[in-house]
């Protein structure tokens, strides 16, 4: 079933009777070519490509919930290629072009809304590297805007730029980045891959990892064993846990990450906007919410919940930035586990095991890279060889000290990226 105007035309004036389920619920098969354990965004995106650019479609994605119930649609659905360091930076490039392409590659409509994302800077020292990240951005092809006070005053009026500690000096401005709707990213994947054969099981919990001599032969899942030649590992908070069944020990610690949404108000907030000076970031949903969130919940944990400290600490940043979100009433607030790595940084690679792949380590910033790291993932898995953007996202580079890509420079220590 394509996804038309004319189409909902029709169904409108037909009673809307023709619409079908967007993916099968089949049960899962005794064996198959390939098995991604994980229906996130980037294990549904990953048998998407898998599907569509290699051929590959005896595939199963195997999900202990339902698709989509994980961080990718608990997260607040920033969209961005703003990275300075070489590794990143060609790898979020190359995922915000797919984000550009989607819907129509999708044929589903994923809200994606480039409304640009404005990071706010406060010191010169800030400035200065906000310039620099600027032309690494514009150097490798992507947009960027350094904006004087001034400029970000009329773009964003209700600010406080004279707070006493923390004055608004500018903002390094993404008109390309923006928002998506984060399950309908989930749905588009999982559809596409379905209409392409690919199996989608839910309510299958992988609980065991089969090894012969050194290769991968299958998994045991709470809904029977099942063979597989090649199995990728895409579970985000859980990859501590699910690697830990193929005998790895993963450089990742998993912590909460808590988001909030008011009310629903006139439109207000046009764009992203971050605070540079705490951890704080904002947008207004389409329903008219303001959606926003802060950091980690400091200590390691698989809670997928919050807490009151972190929830006061991020109503503080808000207040502090923009006094008159005190106004708004939260409505709800929510968590999700994030796997974060010791330079914040991801993995997507091969591992000791023959035929088990890794794809993990996205920190709080992996909803922006599901295209990008599927169609990675999807090639590593199909070839055996990294896709050339995510080259650099090796898992050797925790023991070799190479290749350490610590965009915020805080050291290897996971809670503080
Ligand atoms: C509050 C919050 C705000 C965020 N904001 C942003 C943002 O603005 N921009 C951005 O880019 N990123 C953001 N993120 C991060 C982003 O959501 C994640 O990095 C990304 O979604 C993780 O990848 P995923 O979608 O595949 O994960 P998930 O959706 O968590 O998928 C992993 C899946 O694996 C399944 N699984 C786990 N164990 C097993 C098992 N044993 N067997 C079978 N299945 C299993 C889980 O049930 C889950 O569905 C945010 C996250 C949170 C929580």
């Amino acid at each position: 079933m394509r996804f038309s105007g004319l189409r909902i035309l029709a169904e409108g004036l037909t009673g809307n009777r023709g619409w079908r389920p967007h993916w099968r619920d089949p049960a899962p098969k005794d064996a198959y070519d390939i098995v991604v354990i994980g229906g996130g965004g980037h294990g549904l995106a990953t048998a998407f490509y898998l599907a569509k650019e290699h051929g590959l479609t005896n595939v199963a994605v195997l999900e202990k919930g339902y698709l989509g119930g994980g961080n990718v649609g608990r997260n607040t659905t920033i969209v961005r290629a703003n990275y300075n360091l070489p590794g990143n930076s060609e790898f979020y490039s190359h995922s915000l072009k797919l984000w550009e392409g989607m819907e129509q590659e999708l044929n589903f409509n994923t809200m994606m809304s480039q409304r640009g994302v404005l990071n706010l800077c406060h010191s010169d020292g800030q400035r200065d590297y906000y310039a620099r990240r600027g032309n690494s951005m514009r150097n490798q092809g992507d947009d960027a805007e350094l904006l004087s006070r001034e400029q970000v005053r009329e773009m964003v009026p209700f600010l406080d730029y004279d707070n006493v500690r923390f004055p608004i000096y500018g903002g390094l401005l993404q008109r390309r980045g923006g928002t998506a709707r984060h399950d309908a990213v989930a749905w588009g994947y999982a559809r596409g891959a379905d209409q392409r054969g690919v199996d989608l099981i839910q309510n299958c919990e992988v609980t065991g990892i089969d090894i012969e001599n050194g290769r991968v032969t299958g998994v045991r899942t709470t809904r029977g064993a099942i063979k597989a030649k090649k199995v990728g590992i895409v579970v985000a908070g859980r990859s501590g846990q699910v690697a830990a069944l193929a005998g790895m020990r993963l450089p990742i610690e998993s912590h909460v990450l808590q988001a909030f949404v008011t009310e629903g108000l006139k439109p207000c907030i046009d764009n992203v906007v971050t605070f540079g000076m705490g951890h704080f970031y904002i947008s207004q949903s389409d329903k008219g919410g303001l959606v926003f969130g802060g950091d980690l919940d400091f200590y390691a944990s698989y809670a997928a919940r919050g807490n009151l400290p972190m929830a006061e600490h991020v109503m503080e940043a808000a207040m502090t930035l923009m006094p008159m979100i005190g106004k708004a009433r939260v409505l709800r607030s929510w968590g999700g586990i994030m796997d974060m790595s010791p330079d914040g940084s991801p993995i997507i690679d091969r591992t000791p095991v023959e035929g088990l792949y890794l794809n993990c380590g996205w920190c709080y910033g992996g909803f922006k890279a599901v295209p990008g790291s599927g169609y990675s993932f999807a090639h590593l898995i199909a070839t055996d060889r990294p896709h050339e953007p995510a080259a650099r996202f090796r898992l050797d580079r925790f023991t070799t000290g190479r290749g350490i890509m610590d965009e915020e420079g805080t050291g290897a220590q996971h809670n503080l990226h």
